[in-house]
């Protein structure tokens, strides 16, 4: 079955092509997730720190989008509404920042906030650079609440631009604890948990999000799922939706070595799984992929093929109720 998978996967990279009812229905699968809760996740970007296109890309996964046919994707964050207490948070602030509070406004939620609180994973430019845009040369915001790691945190406090942010009060840090839970009411928690990174800045988080009936985990970067101390596998199984780490399909998709800028592959996280039942890998909604991943391209048969072993892709506009 393992060969089986392999080699259906391969013929499918070397075939890809198109299909764009699937794309379609895939949203709407996604959407209808939601609409019987107050409390919902929303996914507001799926591409890697940098976003889709990449810049000065002249291949062919970029001229896609610069030649108009496939859409730009915006960068990894999810957007957490709560209907019934008149909040929303968001995880990650991303170069994307301001059509995504846009979005989450006008779709989801205006309540008078530009956000109620953002919950940072770590120092990579894609998960925390969106913040200048609450400074004074833009918003001007006031002590937004941004809850941080002591790393991220000190490292946002000491170094420019982010310690006018501080000194400013556009924002107002909280210290967050590793594996310390976060009641944000009586219906939500949010807790960070520590994962292994390339950690320059900062310490990295993943975060578990838990609402009144259903929860999910929100990993974007992690470096290989053997060098957590924890089993990914158990991990997704006590959760609803796992919103994993996808940035790279596979080894040599890069031309420099990829060692440098370790993450699981999705062929790796898929053979992880594959001894897991269709329900656990139905639970995996992959996230955070680079522009050189052909999952990334909307109307794909590789990506077809995943989804057809169980797994699902994170979608703009998708929401999960909690
Ligand atoms: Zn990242
Ligand atoms: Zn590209
Ligand atoms: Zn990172």
């Amino acid at each position: 079955m393992k060969l089986f998978q392999l080699l259906y996967l391969l013929f499918i990279v070397v075939f890809f092509g198109c299909n764009s009812s699937k794309k379609e229905n895939e949203i709407e699968d996604q959407a209808n997730r939601n609409k019987s809760s107050e409390q919902y996740l929303t996914i507001l970007g799926v591409a890697q720190d940098v976003g889709y296109p990449q810049i000065d890309c002249e291949k062919e996964c970029c001229k896609l989008v610069y030649n108009g046919v496939d859409d730009k994707e915006m960068v990894s964050s999810l957007g957490l509404v709560d209907l019934k207490s008149n909040k929303k948070w968001l995880f990650d602030a991303t170069p994307d920042i301001a059509q995504q509070l846009h979005n989450l406004k006008k779709n989801h939620l205006d309540n008078g906030n530009v956000i109620d609180g953002i919950f940072l994973t770590h120092a990579h430019i894609g998960h925390y650079t969106g913040l200048m845009f609450l400074g004074r040369e833009a918003l001007g915001g006031k002590q937004i609440p941004v809850y941080a790691m002591s790393r991220m945190k000190s490292f946002l406090e000491t170094n420019g631009p982010w310690e006018q942010l501080v000194e400013l009060e556009n924002i107002k840090l909280n210290a967050l604890k590793n594996d310390s839970t976060i009641i944000l009411n009586k219906n939500l928690k949010v807790k960070p948990f520590k994962v292994p990174h390339r950690d320059e800045y900062s310490e990295t988080v993943g975060y578990k999000i838990e609402g009144k009936k259903k929860s999910a985990l929100y990993i974007p970067d992690i470096d290989k799922w053997n060098k957590w101390e924890r089993n990914i596998i158990d991990e997704v199984k006590k959760v609803d939706y796992a919103f994993l780490d996808a940035t790279f399909f596979k080894e040599g998709e890069l031309s420099r070595p990829m060692s440098e800028v370790p993450h699981p592959f999705i062929q790796e996280t898929i053979n992880l799984f594959e001894k897991e039942s269709a329900e656990t890998k139905s639970k995996i909604y992959f996230i955070h992929l680079n522009h050189t991943n052909p999952a990334l391209l909307d109307n794909s048969k590789l990506k077809d093929s995943i989804q057809n072993l169980g797994y699902h892709f994170a979608k703009q506009g998708a929401n999960f109720e909690l």
